[in-house]
């Protein structure tokens, strides 16, 4: 592979003076400045070459570099760019698209919107939610039920959802009439001592209902299995139940699928996995594999026939909503995904990194507990595992050191988990390739006392 022709050092000095990252100290100065990637291999502009293990941020999942791609997007361009999905416009990539996604879908889902990513879905799915109530007749129906530690972005509506407070410190206020309940996490048990994790849930979620006023509440949003918390799978009644209380209120439910669909957790959707049937689902990431901004919110009829059917229709839309070549770049995305067999590659891989990594938790002292749902593995890591006190990683260290040392891209997310997350067209000596490094950077980190 080549690599970059712009002089490395201008490279450098000139990212350090103008571009912002997200979460990144200013005291580290220090760039992996990307130029190629292929498969699940990237190279630096130093010539360097790296495993991804992270698929980016949980989204390459067709492998990064493939020409088809290249083809589809550049054979758009020449036809039609851009034009707007505002008013009566439409253009026929995105009509498709949202017939193929229709198709995918769980059966109550019908209707989609397009958004240029997670974030701006999770709003999208608020307002929708909001106004959709409004629309009924219920204008007082403005709260929405969140979860600590959960990940719904960092734009104002989904990131006032987001459950960590230090990623809304110093912004002023966030959205009103959000509160967020205690995630669906058994090993971080210690509010569940003594009774089921679910009758947990479950009770205080009906005390939180009780409390605002169920006739206060337009949704409840969620991530399936939280992704960034660190690949939290809920007990199999967690959703089923509280799925129960929220239509007893009649709340709705947000599934937030940025993360799980299309073929993360080795299905399309992971919601009826987990015994959700949401009203609206938001999805982003693997719907272009990254190739290009994209995410589409689902929504059922009763939902899109609502909000679509008052005054002078739905009242929310963005620029690039349906961008023809976005849509007819997922179009060929999720053709591949399903040509290659890739859900089944995301089970089968899954599982084979999961028994590698697995038996380090009785192995290693600092790995609480490991988990997985197809593609998707995080190390739990605590001080010791006997009091399962969180071994925080500021600014991702131990992923630092795994990168340095074996050229393996990991994350630490949550801040106390460290996460892969591969392409899920990695194959089996790869995602080895990966543990094995993981593994030997924790055991390091063991005999150097944590
Ligand atoms: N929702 C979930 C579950 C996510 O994991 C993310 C990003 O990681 C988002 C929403 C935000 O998506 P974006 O970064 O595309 O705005």
């Amino acid at each position: 592979m080549k690599t970059s022709t712009a002089p490395v050092e201008y490279l450098f000095d000139s990212d350090v003076r103008r571009l912002l990252h997200p979460h990144l100290p200013a005291s580290i100065t220090d760039r992996v400045i990307m130029v190629e990637g292929k498969g699940c291999r990237l190279v630096d502009s130093n010539g360097r070459s790296y495993l991804d293990a992270t698929g980016g941020l949980w989204l390459a999942q067709i492998g990064h570099g493939r020409e088809e791609m290249a083809e589809v997007a550049a054979a758009q361009m020449r036809k039609l760019e851009y034009f707007t999905c505002f008013w009566d416009f439409s253009n026929d990539q995105a009509i498709q698209l949202a017939e193929r996604l229709a198709a995918l879908a769980p059966p109550q889902i019908e209707q989609v919107f397009f958004t240029s990513g997670g974030s701006e879905g999770n709003d999208a799915a608020i307002k929708t939610a909001r106004f959709f109530h409004y629309v009924k007749g219920e204008p007082k129906r403005t709260w929405i039920l969140s979860r600590r530690t959960a990940y719904h972005g960092l734009a104002y509506g989904g990131g006032t959802a987001t459950g960590y407070d230090d990623l809304a410190e110093g912004q002023g206020p966030h959205l009103p009439h959000v509160t967020h309940l205690t995630p669906p996490h058994p090993y971080r048990s210690s509010l569940f001592v003594g009774q089921d994790p679910t009758d947990f849930l479950v009770n205080e979620l009906e005390d939180r209902i009780r409390e605002i006023g169920p006739d206060n509440i337009a949704a409840m949003i969620g991530e399936p299995i939280m992704g960034v918390g660190g690949m939290v799978v809920p007990p199999a009644d967690y959703w089923p139940r509280v799925q129960q209380v929220l239509r007893r209120h009649g709340i709705l439910l947000i599934a937030d699928e940025v993360v799980t669909a299309f073929g993360r957790t080795g299905s399309w959707f992971a919601s009826p996995d987990v015994g959700m049937e949401p009203d609206i689902i938001v999805t982003a990431k693997g719907l272009t594999s990254g190739y290009i901004p994209l995410g589409a919110v689902l929504v059922s009829d009763r939902i899109g026939n609502a909000v679509r059917g008052f005054g002078d229709g739905y009242p929310v839309g963005y620029t690039y909503s349906g961008h023809p070549v976005a849509c007819a770049i997922a179009l060929k995305n999720l053709e591949i995904i399903e040509h290659d067999g890739l859900l089944a590659a995301a089970r089968r891989t899954g599982d084979f990194m999961y028994q590698l990594a697995a038996p380090l938790a009785s192995e290693l002292d600092i790995v609480g507990e490991v988990r997985h749902a197809g593609m998707g593995l995080a190390f739990e890591l605590v001080t010791d595992s006997l009091t399962r006190q969180a071994l925080p990683q500021p600014n991702g260290s131990i992923a630092d050191v795994i990168r340095e040392e074996t050229g393996v891209i990991v994350r630490v997310s949550s801040p106390t988990n460290l996460v892969l997350s591969p392409p899920l067209v990695m194959t089996q000596e790869q995602a080895a390739t990966a543990v094995t490094a993981v593994a030997s950077v924790l055991r390091r980190a063991r005999s150097d006392g944590g």
